[in-house]
């Protein structure tokens, strides 16, 4: 069987050695550069591949194909593959069909990492022999070429979802739904929204369905369909049993036999988004199982990845926060909703297609002043002309920092939550929250 591989990163390397150790004819094709560490794994691993080109003769004769989450359905070599009847799936589906373990299986369009980290840690602190895998971390497909874990937790993005057809989870939690990564959808909401359901595809009866019962688009589309599983909601504002609700500041959770019950003024998550996260991650422990001594204990001692609300120093009793992960309007609105201090709020960059009425309550609430850091911060400036009390306009991450901390008076926060992408003027999020830290350090000495 000959099966080809499209896109050379972490997942597509990963399904290529899958594939060879299965017995598959593999050859891989990407039409940009391969880094070198893929470019070597192949090599000594003896599977054929190419890059910056997609030889479409070899392509077209696989048998199946394996495809990149980051390669549109529209580009033309797919839509010659699916016309030709040729089963393009994802690497996830592939891995899928090489292990025994449970899949928990974690959406939405934000919080998918947190969540995911933190149901790792819950059933990891639980002493549960588990592996992580997903849109984060090592392949899913290179993890079961010896596959040693009972239970593997995966964050499955839209793109990835797009491509699983039999993969089944045992439990799955969809966060939310709102607006994001429309240009791959034919700018039509309900083609994202009906991706996001694809999680529920091959759910059973018995299988725990965790969700969000406040995310607008989640509930009208949960009423259409009615799926046959055992629906878990999350709630911040209802006592929900079974399910999980946030009463005061404790997470409260029933799953089957299984109750929880803790204060979230302890735990190092905080805001109103990571009682959503925690209560999700808590009923999918303990839907394996996980009782509450080993929940509590992995909330507790639970780090999150960077640029997540992550603090990045106080310098003069001002606290700067990196949030440079939050690349849409959703994530910006509980970033300010989990301040309690004043802010000065530092957004921009790439607009998606924003619409930031959303925030209007919280910036005139909470937000003192407003620093554009972006190429073109028109739409930020006109929006927010007259909402906030000041604004300012800038390129340079370190002018923005130098600003916030000239405001800035003891006790404030200055937030950067940016609700926009990152390559006007950073390599990725990850470059603009990393530069973001290293000039508070830098006025900090
Ligand atoms: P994802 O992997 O889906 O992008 P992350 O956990 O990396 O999610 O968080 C991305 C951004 O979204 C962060 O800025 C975070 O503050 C915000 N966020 C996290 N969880 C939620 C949630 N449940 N709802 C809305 N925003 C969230």
């Amino acid at each position: 069987q000959k099966l080809v591989v499209l896109g050379g990163g972490e997942s597509g390397v990963g399904a290529a050695l899958l594939a060879q150790a299965k017995g598959f004819e593999v050859f891989l094709s990407d039409k940009g550069q391969l880094l070198e560490k893929y470019r070597s794994i192949l090599r000594e691993a003896g599977i054929p591949f190419e890059e910056e080109q997609h030889t479409e003769e070899r392509i077209l004769e696989a048998d199946e194909v394996v495809k990149s989450p980051g390669i549109p359905e529209k580009v033309p070599l797919v839509k010659q593959l699916k016309a030709k009847g040729i089963p393009v799936v994802s690497e996830i589906e592939l891995a899928a069909r090489y292990t025994r373990a449970k899949l928990i299986g974690i959406t939405g369009s934000n919080g998918k990492t947190t969540t995911t980290l933190l149901t790792y840690h819950l059933l990891k602190t639980a002493g549960l022999n588990v592996g992580l895998a997903g849109n984060i971390g090592d392949s899913f497909a290179k993890q079961v070429i010896d596959d040693t874990f009972d239970y593997y937790v995966l964050e499955l993005s839209s793109f990835q979802l797009d491509d699983m057809y039999r993969t089944r989870l045992h439990t799955a939690i969809l966060l939310n739904i709102t607006p994001d990564h429309l240009d791959r959808y034919e700018y039509t909401f309900q083609n994202y929204v009906n991706s996001k359901f694809r999680i529920l595809q091959n759910m059973q009866p018995q299988d725990d369905f965790i969700y969000f019962q406040e995310s607008p688009a989640v509930a009208d589309e949960l009423a259409k369909r009615s799926p046959e599983v055992n629906r878990l909601p999350v709630s911040l504002e209802q006592a929900i049993n079974p399910g999980g609700y946030l009463q005061n500041s404790r997470l409260i959770a029933h799953n089957r036999s299984l109750s929880f019950e803790l204060d979230m003024a302890e735990l190092p998550l905080k805001g109103p988004h990571n009682a959503i996260n925690m209560l999700s991650a808590v009923l999918a422990a303990q839907s394996v199982g996980v009782d509450s001594d080993a929940i509590a204990e992995g909330l507790r001692t639970f780090k999150n990845a960077s640029h997540r609300l992550e603090p990045a120093g106080t310098v003069n009793g001002v606290a700067f926060i990196n949030d440079s992960k939050a690349t849409n309007v959703d994530s910006v609105f509980y970033a300010l909703a989990s301040m309690e201090e004043p802010v000065i709020w530092i957004a921009g960059g790439l607009d998606k297609g924003n619409d930031y009425s959303q925030l209007d309550g919280l910036v005139r609430q909470k937000v003192k002043g407003l620093i554009c850091l972006g190429k073109d911060n028109r739409k930020l400036t006109e929006y927010f002309t007259g909402i906030v009390p000041i604004l300012y306009e800038t390129q340079d991450v370190k002018d923005a920092v130098a600003k916030g901390l000239e405001w800035g008076q003891p006790g404030d926060m200055v937030l950067l939550s940016p609700a926009c992408a990152s390559f006007d003027l950073f390599r990725n999020y990850e470059d603009r929250g990393n530069q973001f830290k290293e000039a508070v350090q830098s006025i900090a000495n």
